[in-house]
């Protein structure tokens, strides 16, 4: 009863429990695709061995709760570090932890049996954390995103630090003997307030790490929802998004915007001919050049199977119909390049027609994309592989029909600029 009362039982324990909880944590990532976790599960797995054999301490010899409690966790940082570096895509075997830790077994055994001395232990113990901490530290914050949350970094950078400062701190004490150490697990304050920094470190850089996982799992989501991966162009939702908050901008600073709504020409036919993969090939081929031919301030969605649209910023509608005459020309000059070719296959033809219109001031969304979609058809009834401004336009029955499903009255739409 009593050794469960001592309180350095009880502190064990707690620290038992919170690798354990730190395990558990990691664990429920073990199914993501995010590289790392094992690693720092099983990081995890060895602190808890190595917890448990210190807290022994006296029930077994120094071979078991000194030397192999020690490897076990000089091991369980080595790996959480591996899991730091293949986390970030780094090459994870490195020499140096290794030799590291067999640097800190063969000073343990000397200090323990050959030379017994306790301070030098833990100086060496030190050293060989407070080196593997700050370089878990200094990778997560080299390699931080900078265009995402910096909270999971920052955390395992501050953990990494409190860490590196405890046991630089009782390094010194215990190098120059301004504290001694009776045993491994010995109650007095300042003895205790060291390893107990130093076993929490693990756990507090884990669960960092779970954190930065979060973090890369909702980009990789994020990017899944808003980037259609073909194309490379913004999936229809986003680009309905991003259309309303230009729209908005516009009519709140007058500021014009144009957009072109995009159309491949008789792609039916390219599958039919060559199969599904060559249209995929020509799909992405138009989404690179498309991509590669926008400004940043651009929107280039994809808002259908093979129907685009792009949103041209600060350009009224002989800027758009320019540049989209650009990329039709490029789309003709380059279209051999495309992947379908480099796998031999016949290199695709590919045209698209393009209809295009300015933004007016009151015009909703729908309304600018329904004229642009109008003059769309128009370039397909005028026999495609071509750019019509909605301007040109002449007013057939159809395309006052097209317009009318839009709820868009064509004539006063040709009144615009
Ligand atoms: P038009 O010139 O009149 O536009 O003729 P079209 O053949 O391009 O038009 P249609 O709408 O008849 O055919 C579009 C085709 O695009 C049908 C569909 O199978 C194909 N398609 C849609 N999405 C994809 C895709 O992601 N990959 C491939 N390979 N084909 C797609
Ligand atoms: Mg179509
Ligand atoms: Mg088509």
């Amino acid at each position: 009863m009593t050794a469960v009362l001592n309180p350095v039982s009880i502190l064990v324990v707690a620290m038992v429990l919170v690798t354990v909880m730190s395990m558990v944590i990691s664990g429920s990532l073990r199914h993501s695709t995010v590289r790392g976790v094992p690693r720092w599960i099983g990081a995890n797995a060895m602190a808890i061995a190595a917890l448990l054999l210190f807290a022994l301490e006296h029930g077994l010899p120094p071979v078991l709760s000194v030397i192999v409690a020690n490897l076990l966790l000089a091991l369980a940082s080595v790996l959480g570090y591996e899991g730091c570096r293949q986390f970030f895509h780094l090459r994870t075997v490195t020499v140096l932890p290794y030799a590291g830790c067999a640097a800190l077994v063969l000073g343990l055994a000397y200090w323990t049996y050959t030379f017994p001395d306790r301070n030098a232990c833990i100086v060496i113990v030190s050293i060989f954390y407070a080196s593997i901490h700050a370089s878990i530290g200094w990778i997560a914050w080299k390699h931080r995103a900078p265009t995402r949350s910096l909270y999971g970094c920052c955390f395992i950078v501050a953990i990494a630090g409190i860490s590196v400062l405890g046991h630089v701190i009782r390094g010194l004490f215990y190098g120059i003997a301004l504290l001694r150490q009776g045993s491994l697990m010995q109650s007095a304050a300042p003895n205790m307030a060291f390893p107990i920094v130093g076993m929490l470190a693990l756990p507090g850089l884990s669960m960092g790490m779970v954190m930065l996982v979060h973090e890369r799992l909702t980009e990789q989501f994020e990017r899944w929802a808003n980037v259609d991966e073909l194309t490379g162009a913004v999936t229809r939702r986003r680009f309905f998004a991003k259309a309303q908050e230009m729209i908005e901008h516009a009519a709140a600073s007058g500021a014009m915007l144009s957009v072109a709504v995009v159309d491949l020409d008789h792609f039916k036919l390219i599958n039919d001919q060559y199969g599904h993969a060559a249209g995929d090939c020509v799909l992405a081929h138009f989404g690179r050049l498309s991509r590669a031919n926008l400004r940043e301030t651009d929107v280039f969605g994809r808002v259908g199977g093979e129907e685009f649209a792009i949103l041209f910023a600060q350009a009224n509608r002989q800027d758009a119909c320019s540049r989209m005459e650009g990329l039709r020309e490029r789309a003709r000059l380059d279209r051999r390049k495309t992947s379908v070719d480099a796998q031999d296959a016949p290199p695709q033809h590919y045209s698209f027609s393009a209809g295009v219109d300015q933004y007016r001031h009151g015009d909703t969304l729908l309304e600018l994309l329904a004229r642009a979609d109008a003059a769309l058809y128009a370039a397909k009834m005028q026999g495609r592989d071509r750019v019509v401004d909605m301007q040109e336009v002449p007013r057939p029955a159809s395309i006052v029909s097209i317009a009318a499903n839009y709820g868009l009255d064509v004539d006063s739409a040709s009144s615009g600029n």
